[in-house]
């Protein structure tokens, strides 16, 4: 038998943008970044680690910029908590195509397609094996879906929020641009917000630094690296006090 891993987190708190969901395409939907997405978090649920995602909606509608097409932000950002519940609809139909357990809570109610946020009742699908999938963020418009993060985090105890992205970390400028940017491998949650990196919203930000609560960054287009990040690899950037 080979070694036993042990995870170093116990319940996590995964934030997946709805970019992400893109993969190639210009906006919608990439069904092979789903599959690719579900094998990864399967690697993590086989650890019998408890796994809360947070869906983003980016990939078909963001709140922020529907302003100026005369709509009002407040209505806008309620399509984009919409759209949100849309990805999540489907990540869970990939999720359990791969024998994973979902639960899909949605904070704006909707009980035909998903159940309501009931915080208790999260917790306790969780602690069954079931990947609770937590749609239309907040459900408050001004609100961003890593804010619904780092909220659900709090909320459910998690003991991280693992932040999905196609960067290896925080930078400290865009890599893209900047080809020789230096990536922290910590950063202390007042430094992130001092230095005004983009990587989450300073709500966010706060509300996992108010509650202690670490925030790591890291590649999700890399295979294994979500596996590594609940081993406690030092990939990606870690966030604390
Ligand atoms: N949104 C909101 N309240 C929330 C979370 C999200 O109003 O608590 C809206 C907001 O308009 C946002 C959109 O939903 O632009 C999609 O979420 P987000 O932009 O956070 O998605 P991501 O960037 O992760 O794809």
């Amino acid at each position: 038998m080979g070694e036993k891993v042990k995870p170093l987190y116990r319940r996590i708190l995964l934030k997946l943008s709805g970019e992400a969901l893109m993969g190639s395409l210009s906006s919608g939907i990439d069904n092979r970044v789903l599959e690719y997405f579900t094998q990864e978090i399967k690697q993590v649920h086989q650890l019998k680690v408890e796994i809360a995602i947070v869906v983003g909606g980016g990939n078909i509608f963001r709140g922020r910029t529907a302003g100026d097409r005369g709509i009002s932000r407040v209505t806008a950002d309620n399509m984009g908590m919409l759209a949100t519940v849309i990805n999540a609809l489907a990540l869970q139909d990939f999720l359990e195509n791969a024998d994973i357990p979902t639960r899909v809570q949605t904070a704006i109610e909707m009980r035909a397609v998903a159940e309501p946020y009931i915080r208790r009742r999260a917790i306790r699908h969780l602690e069954k094996g079931r990947v609770v999938i937590l749609a239309a963020g907040t459900g408050n418009p001004y609100f961003t879906t890593d804010t619904a993060a780092a909220l659900r985090a709090a909320e459910i105890k998690a003991d991280a929020v693992i932040k999905a992205t196609k960067v290896d970390g925080v930078y400290e400028s865009d890599p893209v641009t900047n080809r020789n940017a230096v990536k922290y491998e910590t950063i202390s949650y007042l430094n992130l917000l001092n230095l005004g990196l983009k990587v989450m919203d300073s709500t966010a930000v706060s509300l996992c630094m108010d509650n202690n609560i670490p925030i790591i960054v890291f590649n999700f287009n890399q295979t294994g690296n979500l596996l590594r990040v609940v081993l406690g690899d030092k990939i990606g950037t870690f966030i604390s006090q």
